[in-house]
């Protein structure tokens, strides 16, 4: 499945491009997630893409400590976050730089910057996160 052909296909071109897009409804200007062609609160058609910045605060996460298939370039264990970006309240799954396996706090405070995440042979594009300093 390409990432690139969906709903949700300028979220992952702009990740290669190296910034974080959104999707905001033209009618009543709500963010949209997941993306979709049409508002589920007004049911306008019209969707516009809007650059924010990479900062979230944890939602809820988790610690993988056993192997599963896709996920063996990761290495073990690593720790996911839902991030809820700022000002908008869509969250969004990513990974935690988190070398000393520190258990992130509800509310923490997140940067982003992209990464890649090799899932047998593909590449795909992902927001790591980092505690705010
Ligand atoms: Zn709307």
């Amino acid at each position: 499945m390409s990432r690139a052909d969906g709903a949700d296909a300028p979220y992952w071109n702009g990740l290669e491009e190296g910034k974080l897009t959104l999707p905001r409804c033209d009618g009543c200007d709500r963010w949209i997630w997941p993306a979709g062609h049409r508002c589920g609160a007004c049911g306008t058609t019209g969707v516009h893409w809007v650059e924010r910045p990479m900062a979230a605060t944890v939602f809820s996460w988790t610690r993988t400590w056993h192997a599963f298939g896709g996920a063996e370039s990761l290495g073990l264990p690593f720790t996911t976050v839902l991030a809820e970006i700022e000002d908008c309240g869509i969250r969004l799954l990513g990974r935690l730089d988190d070398p000393d396996r520190i258990d992130p706090i509800l509310g923490e405070k997140l940067t982003g910057q992209i990464g890649r995440t090799q899932a047998g042979d593909d590449s795909i594009p992902t927001i790591i996160w980092s505690r705010a300093a």
